[in-house]
């Protein structure tokens, strides 16, 4: 089992005319993502992906990997406004603008926090490489195989400053020397980077809220192909049902919860508690004969990113019930097999991105 470290990134180009924009020189800097996100999610269980032989022919596309996030699922987001410039102070409501918009076009829930460990979306001012180049506005992407995707945006491109505030197409004033002009808002900006935090990529379509390349006559809203695209990935899929999730605890490691993550059919979780000192208590009724043992292995990455089996248990199934109580850390797998060795059910212990 491994786990990806890989990030993909786009890329959102502004091509206009320069004069109408400060062009400023990007200081070069680390791209603000967390990398510590990198170790959460292992399952990609109930995400939308493209069925084999998928066409994309509507002029939207996503990745191989399709959709970041579950259908229904409650993204926690967090700006980080460090080095927020004076001039783009209004920024968060624009996100927070067009995060409504998006609820209602994918039936994700979007809702602020204001602890950044928690996000599974992260805005950001950033100076990443990319965004040097001061016709880049932002970039957007998601850590891949994982519940977590980041924004950020350029410091000095002018689109992302609060001249350019609003949706759809708004009209600029005030740039010493240029004649007051339209230009989409940039909440056309937000909802490209988080639709692409969402696994979308680019297309071609001009008129495509996903085109790379803005220009005036864009009206800075997303066309019937970017609906649809959206409604496909994310709003047209049931809610997966709820998966059995132990409290979360709190110790010097932040907060943690386990997660049943596959189910032989016939096997139910009755209980689940994630204890302090990470002890998991867990129940289950399951088609194994009264008497005969059930076993418990622990899966735990090593330091050179080995898996290996760090508890072992077998215990006595009584009135078709398998109760146990293991150790956990952060980002174990817990195996249940039957008397036979046969899979019963799988459990992760994650920390709190929650999806
Ligand atoms: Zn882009």
């Amino acid at each position: 089992m491994t786990r990806g470290n890989h990030q993909t990134a786009w890329v959102l180009a502004v091509l206009i005319c320069a004069a109408a924009f400060g062009l400023g020189t990007g200081a070069n800097g680390a791209l603000a993502v967390p990398i510590s996100a990198s170790k959460t999610w292992s399952s990609e269980d109930g995400r939308w992906t493209p069925p084999p032989g998928f066409q994309f022919i509507e002029g939207w596309k996503t990745t191989s990997k399709g959709a970041t996030y579950k259908p229904c699922q409650t993204v926690f987001w967090h700006f980080l406004r460090d080095g927020e410039p004076a001039d783009r102070s209004t920024m968060i409501d624009d996100i927070s603008d067009s995060l409504s918009r998006m609820e209602e076009w994918t039936g994700l829930t979007f809702t602020e926090t204001a602890d950044p460990k928690e996000a599974n979306l992260t805005f950001s001012w950033t100076d990443s490489d990319v965004l040097i180049d001061a016709s880049v506005a932002g970039i957007g992407g998601r850590v891949s195989g994982l519940y977590y995707g980041f924004v950020g945006f350029s410091k000095n491109n002018s689109w992302t400053s609060d001249a350019y505030a609003g949706y759809g197409t708004v009209t600029i004033t005030g740039q010493s020397g240029i004649e007051p002009f339209q230009f989409p808002g940039r909440q056309a900006l937000i909802i490209h980077e988080v639709m692409h935090a969402m696994g979308f990529e680019h297309v071609d379509e001009p008129s495509s809220i996903m085109n790379p390349e803005f220009d005036s006559p864009h009206p800075g809203i997303p066309n019937a192909a970017d609906l649809q695209g959206m409604r496909t990935v994310y709003l047209d899929n049931e809610c997966p049902s709820p998966v059995p999730t132990a409290q979360a605890v709190f110790d010097a490691e932040g907060k943690a919860f386990v997660q049943a993550r596959n189910l032989k059919r016939g096997t139910k979780v009755t209980s689940m508690n994630l204890g302090p000192n990470r002890r998991f208590k867990g129940t289950l009724s399951a088609p194994v004969p009264d008497g005969r043992r059930a076993q418990i292995v622990v899966t735990a990455e090593d330091d050179k990113g080995k898996w290996v089996d760090t508890t072992y248990q077998s215990r006595k199934v009584k009135n078709g019930a398998v109760r146990f109580a293991v150790p956990v850390t952060l980002y174990d797998y817990i195996y249940v097999r039957d008397h036979k060795g046969r899979f019963l059910a799988r459990f992760t212990t994650d920390d709190n991105r929650r999806p």
